[in-house]
């Protein structure tokens, strides 16, 4: 039987980094999700039905009270999605399918909790937050490594900020792979996100990674953490694969 899809409205866009949008949907019906899950936008392409998946990048608690549901999405020249969603007309209605992905908030982690997203894989932890802040409280240690090319491509940063700020035990790491001039007072590195693992007191015993957006990163991060001794359940994946 097929998922049953929802009505939205596009009513807002923001620019957030000098490739990346976020698209405010109001959604027109009832609809629910566990922070980390993602949608599957649906659209009509050259007479085609066309579907794309999208992290949902804020938090269930704020789309309860707003009704609005935030996706960041990275250009891809030439994209089908990318060019339709950057050319879209606020008031315009889709539908949506989901909400899908088992990248949710761990219940009760045995150990450290290491969330990793390169671009907009960052997405599903900034919807997180209140979990995290509650994880935190109950004394589990935190660490999100965002990974970008350049500066100009980081998004949600303040927001990842303000989340660590709120525990001593949240940290906030940025790795940039094509950025030399880092500040590492500020949580700057040049390098890759997996070149921080050594740097974590991993236990594999107990420990969780969640790993989420580029594909590549995905492979050679699991390739890394099962060589440091992590089973598959320890590792939590989302790959960004594209659809075509
Ligand atoms: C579970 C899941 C969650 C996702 N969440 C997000 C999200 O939150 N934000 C987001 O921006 N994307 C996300 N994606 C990727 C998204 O679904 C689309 O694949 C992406 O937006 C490109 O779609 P497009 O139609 O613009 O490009 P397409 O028309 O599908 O591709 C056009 C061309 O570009 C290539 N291409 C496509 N994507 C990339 C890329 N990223 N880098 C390099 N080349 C590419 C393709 O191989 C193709 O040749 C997610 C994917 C999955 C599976």
């Amino acid at each position: 039987m097929p998922r049953p899809t929802y009505p939205v409205t596009l009513v807002a866009r923001h620019q957030l980094s000098s490739n990346t949008i976020q698209l405010d949907f109001r959604v027109d019906d009832n609809f629910s999700y566990e922070a980390g899950q993602f949608i599957q936008l649906h659209f009509r392409h050259n007479g085609e039905d066309v579907k794309r998946s999208y992290s949902i990048a804020n938090s269930p608690s704020s789309f309860t009270s707003t009704g609005i549901l935030e996706i960041a999405l990275s250009y891809v020249d030439g994209g089908v999605a990318s060019e339709f969603f950057s050319n879209l007309e606020q008031g315009i209605e889709l539908s949506i399918g989901g909400p899908f992905g088992i990248l949710t908030a761990p219940k009760k982690p045995s150990g450290q909790v290491i969330l990793v997203g390169t671009g907009t894989g960052i997405a599903p932890y900034r919807a997180m937050a209140e979990e995290l802040v509650a994880l935190a409280e109950r004394g589990t240690k935190i660490s999100i490594l965002m990974g970008v090319r350049s500066r100009n491509e980081l998004i949600y940063s303040a927001d990842l900020k303000a989340l660590a700020d709120r525990s001593d035990d949240v940290s906030y790491l940025t790795c940039f792979s094509r950025e030399t001039d880092v500040d590492s007072t500020r949580g700057e590195i040049n390098g890759y996100v997996q070149s921080q693992f050594d740097t974590l007191n991993i236990n594999p015993e107990s420990d969780l990674v969640y790993l989420c957006g580029n594909p590549k990163m995905i492979d050679d991060a699991t390739l890394q953490l099962k060589e440091m001794g992590l089973g598959v359940r320890q590792i939590k994946r989302e790959k960004y694969v594209f659809s075509s």
